[in-house]
């Protein structure tokens, strides 16, 4: 259904392969979460979106004890099996215009770092991004977006203590590093992205995290690692990253939820301080050399 008006909202859950396997958020039956609209598609600049969930969390779970309502869509809005348009553009255009302070996703990724092995969460700090599509983060914010911090300190703190719950091995820090999805990294590639310090590579935080910023929300994420990447376990076949996501996904939207019910409505962070006004004298020098 095509929808015209853009519920407001300030939350919101970018599901990825962490939940694949599941009906987000009806599969987790967690008490007191509803979904209060479904089928949702809004036209937006960059196309039409894929499907999106308006929800509600009671207050007898959140922080602040008030009822919460968020928007939801399933695998980062993707109309395929790769990104080859613009949905995450799609994406935070809607949470743009529905007024989104917080953002959490998840999905999952090839474990680089050595001591990760399969069925591990990660809930990374810092990214590389090795993409190659155009970025269209000047079209959301007509400012200077610093990436320090990148992830919010806050939403990390979420997710890693409801993680902990949830699985055994469970690590809050880590560079994530995104490539050009479908396709995995050779193993020449991965030995590359190992002597960068990646610790995990996937498809999806790119462009997420910075258009989070450019919005002005904040932005965390959580990972399950449903492979070695190549190269790193000689001859590894092992289990299917299939067989990961069926097991991990009831799990891991207990977590978003949860985590999402937890946020603090004040911030503590600085997230929002890093963008940068470009001053008019600068812009009046730039638009005279148009
Ligand atoms: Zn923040």
């Amino acid at each position: 259904m095509l929808c015209r008006e853009i519920p407001k909202v300030d939350y919101a859950i970018i599901g990825g392969s962490g939940t694949w396997a599941c009906e987000f958020p009806e599969d987790i039956k967690l008490d007191g979460v509803k979904v209060l609209e479904k089928d949702m598609k809004f036209e937006t600049p960059y196309g039409e979106t894929v499907p999106f969930k308006l929800c509600s969390i009671d207050g007898s779970l959140t922080k602040d004890g008030k009822e919460r309502q968020f928007l939801t869509v399933p695998f980062h809005g993707w109309h395929g099996l790769a990104p080859n348009n613009t949905p995450s553009e799609q994406v935070f255009w809607v949470l743009k215009e529905a007024g989104v302070k917080f953002v959490l996703a998840e999905g999952s990724g090839g474990g680089i770092n050595h001591l990760l092995e399969p069925g591990d969460i990660i809930i990374p700090n810092d990214f590389i991004d090795l993409t190659k599509r155009r970025s269209h983060i000047a079209e959301f914010a007509h400012k200077i977006i610093r990436t320090k911090d990148p992830i919010c300190p806050e939403l990390n703190s979420l997710l890693y203590k409801n993680a902990q719950k949830e699985f055994k091995r469970v690590f809050r820090r880590g560079t994530y590093c995104t490539t050009e999805a479908p396709r995995f990294e050779s193993a020449a590639e991965v030995q590359m992205l190992k002597n960068a310090h990646v610790d995990i590579t996937g498809h999806t935080m790119i462009p997420e995290v910075y258009l989070a910023r450019a919005i002005g929300a904040c932005y965390a994420a959580l990972y399950i690692i449903s492979n070695y990447a190549e190269g790193l376990i000689t001859n590894w076949e092992g289990d299917s990253i299939f067989d990961w996501y069926n097991q991990c996904a009831i799990p891991i939207g207990k977590i978003m939820l949860n985590s999402l019910a937890a946020i603090e409505t004040e911030k503590k962070c600085l997230c929002s301080t890093y963008c940068t006004d470009v001053p008019q004298r600068i812009h009046n020098r730039i638009s005279a050399d148009d």
